[in-house]
């Protein structure tokens, strides 16, 4: 159960959360035990009033949106996936970049093909943009992978693929070509509607510690 009195974040391990504990440091919270390390998913932190879940990263607007956690972080692209609701979207925390972009093999047609399989996560997003974006309409398969989307096009599962792209290694590694940038995305910190209300001195608190931390990261 969400601690009536502190404050819950929902956190996602990985990538992102090499990021954030930096910024989270500034801001006062460290975790007291490594989560990469221990199998635990609830995790105390240096500030007695503030807890940690670890969480997928598609999971963590779930967890806001329920008010499990009254806090969040996570990609602009899972929250979009998930859709937002019941989520105030305060705050930009510049880390996690990454695009979202359409991949695939070089030279491939895709633009001009009348048929399309997409193999990707990002179901609604791939959608999206390939009904209103691409230029000629195409008659779509969408193909939904959890993972190792790279190899989508070279076993023939998919045409192209919608997948996040950072430094491009996974998809040079592959021998595959960044052929379109749908979208730009960042880490946001997400907060459940009615904890906004519930809790707003510590919300608004947290939310301005971890402003300035960014702030100073950018210096
Ligand atoms: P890269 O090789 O640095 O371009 O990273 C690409 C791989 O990492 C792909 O498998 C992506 O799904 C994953 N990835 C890249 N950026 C992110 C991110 N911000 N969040 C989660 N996964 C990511």
């Amino acid at each position: 159960m969400n601690d009536k009195q502190g404050l819950t974040l929902a956190l996602a391990k990985g990538r992102l959360f090499k990021q954030m504990a930096p910024l989270l440091k500034v801001a006062g919270i460290e975790l007291l035990e490594d989560p990469d390390v221990s199998r635990k998913l609830e995790f105390p932190t240096t500030r007695p009033d503030v807890k940690v879940l670890v969480v997928r990263s598609s999971d963590v607007p779930t967890y806001v949106e329920y008010g499990a956690a009254d806090l969040g972080v996570v990609g602009k692209d899972v929250l979009d996936e998930h859709g937002g609701r019941g989520l105030y979207e305060p705050l930009d925390l510049g880390v996690g970049a990454c695009r979202l972009s359409v991949a695939g093999r070089p030279g491939s047609d895709w633009e001009n093909a009348r048929q399309l399989r997409v193999a990707t996560k990002y179901t609604q997003q791939a959608r999206a943009y390939f009904s209103e974006q691409h230029e000629t309409p195409v008659q779509l398969e969408l193909i939904k992978l959890y993972g190792s989307m790279e190899l989508a096009p070279l076993v023939g599962l998919a045409d192209v693929i919608v997948d996040l792209v950072d430094t491009g290694n996974t998809l040079r590694a592959n021998g595959l070509d960044e052929l379109k940038v749908i979208r730009h995305s960042t880490a946001r910190l997400i907060v459940n509607k009615a904890a906004a209300k519930l809790k707003h001195r510590k919300i608004s608190d947290f939310t301005a510690n971890l402003a300035r931390a960014v702030e100073a990261e950018k210096l």
